[in-house]
């Protein structure tokens, strides 16, 4: 049979059943195609990855394979069970690639009869099934996986020894197992057993139960789970891995195993770095409620794809970086625990996991190290495109963006936690974990924002729908002048924004505005509602310095148009001068720069460092006491004192009388 025949073959398949008729299996299912990998054209759901029937609901799977590495190959017995959802079931639809043979379907010791679309199994069943009526199949397989997405099933090798894994996300389950391809429908439990050589060790989901040796040189490797898991987080991973573990002591008397598998030559440099996921595990149990899998264990397989992949209860990675471990743990919560109800709504599952990679920063190492991981995935999140759902899901590359997905999913939940404060924040988020209707089961944007507003008791539908649904970021210009007013000082600060799109032509965003002079500051929260809308602040004092959003805590770019703005490095005589106790001291920068302002001895020696690293452009004043860096007061003399910014110096003398 040629290729073009078959291909006009399978599409006249797809006709007749879409005319409702019942047919035979005509595929000849021993016959491998030769077009197979042509096959996800003809696929019937390809934006979701899945055309399975909605009339079962799956409870649990049992996947029996056997894999064996020359050549690769897999021979792979499943047993599907789950209920009926209408009355008078006649069949049902499981997703599976043709690139893998079907030899026979049991139901009950009877044979099924059929069809094997390019990925679709279309089954009918040996009577009709009523619903809530229980539904068992099993299916025999084999072939070798055609590997497709990130790589679903690869046959590779490390060191001439062989080496197998899964990646199933998003749509790859299908590529090697028999299931309905899509996160909605979790099944409760899952078994997993995989025979292959002696001489390797397979890690998969919840825990070892068994291993068997055959007597053949091979072994069976039986793993479970009893916790409810989408079907693209199952996953195995073999090789000859080294093993070692370490321990969650969760409570004074529990402890939970975290099991790593790594490659034998990457064993040292993995018991290095791993450890640091016990306290990984204690952040995020603090932050989200207890891990989630904590009767199970959590842990790590050594795989070859470049990147890292949250699987159920046993992460596979290829780094041991601090935040590839920590983004993929927060998976656990955002992602297995709860998952995306559907593909456009992804930046669920990873929005959360980049955002935890900054909460453990802050957790483990400090403002400062959360503030510098955000203004990365800030940075990358100005590059996103198109909008945060991504309704096109029909390749890899559009739905992992990182700049849209990821970092702007960050971005979104960094700017919630700025609006709501941080108890009403992490208030919501675990809320929204303990919830039962998502919890070990799937949510949508929507539901995520439902528990964010009973908690905070906000309406916050403008502002998912301007950041999840819209596209762009505000880019705000202002200028700000201030004039003499009763008892100090009033300024008038005028914002203006653009968006570049005309969805949403404006964003809606309560913004920080940080007046300052010196050590004093004032900082109050406006909410523009139109363009070039004018606020009024007053203060005590006139103020040097006016910042939006000095924290950083939205998604934006901006502009400074203020004619007030110095507009070169200048710098004060210091008064009082001559002085003793101390004196005060004002320089003014013309635009943000890195710098300083340091005080010299007569001969030149730096005795003081006044001020270093990022100067924020307007009006400084500081005082300074005396006292040199060697923390003594410094004698009397001439000294001078020099602003160096962008390779702009200027200087002047000062009197120490003591
Ligand atoms: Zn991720």
């Amino acid at each position: 049979m040629s290729r073009s025949i078959k291909i006009l073959l399978l599409l006249a398949l797809i006709t007749m059943r879409v005319e409702g008729q019942l047919l035979e299996a005509v595929l000849d299912n021993d016959d491998a195609p030769a077009c197979s990998r042509k096959a996800f054209l003809f696929s019937t759901n390809p934006v979701s990855g899945s055309a399975a029937s909605a009339n079962i609901d799956i409870t649990y799977y049992k996947l029996d394979l056997a894999i064996t590495v020359a050549p690769g190959y897999v021979r792979g017995r499943v047993m599907v069970t789950g209920l009926a959802l209408a009355d008078s079931v006649p069949q049902v639809q499981l997703d599976l690639s043709n690139a893998m043979t079907v030899d026979s379907i049991l139901t009950g010791g009877n044979r099924l009869s059929f069809i094997h679309y390019p990925s679709t199994l279309d089954i009918e069943l040996d009577r009709f099934h009523s619903a809530g009526e229980a539904i068992t199949l099993e299916i025999f397989y084999r072939g070798v996986p055609i590997s497709a997405g990130f790589g679903s099933f690869e046959f590779s090798s490390h060191a001439g020894v062989p080496w197998v894994w899964s990646l199933s996300e998003p749509y790859g389950a299908r590529d090697w197992w028999p299931c309905k391809n899509h996160p909605l429908d979790k099944a409760d439990s899952v078994d997993v057993w995989v025979t292959c050589d002696s001489r390797f060790k397979v890690g998969s989901n919840g825990k070892l139960l068994a291993v068997i040796d055959n007597g053949n040189g091979t072994r069976t490797h039986r793993w479970a789970t009893r916790y409810p898991i989408a079907s693209y987080l199952v996953s195995v991973a073999l090789t000859d891995f080294a093993e070692f573990s370490n321990w969650f002591h969760h409570t004074p008397q529990d402890s939970m195993e975290i099991l790593n598998y790594v490659l034998p030559e990457h064993l040292a440099q993995a018991q290095a770095e791993l450890p640091r996921t016990v306290s990984m595990l204690d952040v995020f149990s603090r932050l989200f409620g207890l891990y989630p899998f904590i009767s199970e264990k959590y842990g790590h397989s050594e795989f070859g794809q470049g990147g890292a992949m949250e699987h159920q209860t046993m992460t596979s990675t290829t780094n041991f970086a601090e935040n590839t471990l920590s983004h993929e743990l927060a998976h656990q919560w955002f992602g297995d625990l709860i998952t995306c109800a559907n593909w456009p709504n992804l930046w669920l599952n990873e929005g959360f996991a980049t955002y935890s990679e900054a909460l453990y920063l802050e957790a483990t190492y400090g403002a400062d190290a959360f503030r510098t991981h955000m203004e990365s995935k800030l940075e990358s999140a100005l590059r996103a495109q198109g909008t945060l759902y991504v309704a096109d899901t029909s390749t890899v590359q559009n739905l992992f963006n990182n700049n849209r997905v990821y970092s702007k999913g960050a971005a979104v939940l960094h700017m919630l936690r700025h609006i709501l404060g941080d108890s009403v924040f992490f208030r919501s988020v675990r809320s929204y974990v303990d919830d039962p209707r998502f919890r070990f089961g799937t949510a949508t944007t929507e539901d995520l924002q439902g528990v964010f507003e009973s908690v905070s008791g906000m309406s916050l539908d403008y502002f998912f729908r301007q950041w999840v649904y819209g596209e762009n970021y505000p880019q705000y210009s202002f200028s700000w002048k201030d004039e003499q007013a009763a008892g100090g000082y009033v300024t008038t600060v005028k914002i203006h924004q653009t968006t570049r799109t005309s969805n949403p032509t404006f964003f809606i965003m309560p913004i920080d505005i940080k007046l300052s002079n010196g050590d004093r500051d004032t900082t109050v929260v406006i909410t523009p509602v139109v363009d070039g809308e004018e606020f009024l602040i007053h203060t005590s004092y006139k103020p040097g310095l006016v910042e939006l959003d000095p924290g950083h805590w939205i998604l934006r770019e901006i502009l400074i148009d203020n004619p007030a703005l110095p507009t070169t490095y200048a710098l004060s005589q210091n008064y009082p001068n001559p002085f003793n106790a101390g004196t005060v001291i004002s320089f003014e920068v013309p635009r943000r720069s890195v710098g300083g302002l340091k005080v010299y001895n007569a001969i030149g020696e730096e005795m003081a460092t006044l001020i270093e690293g990022r100067l924020e452009p307007g009006l400084h004043t500081i005082n300074w006491d005396g006292v040199g860096t060697s923390g003594v007061h410094l004698p009397s003399g001439v000294y001078f004192y020099r602003l160096l910014a962008e390779g702009s110096s200027v200087a002047r003398k000062m009197i120490l009388l003591r």
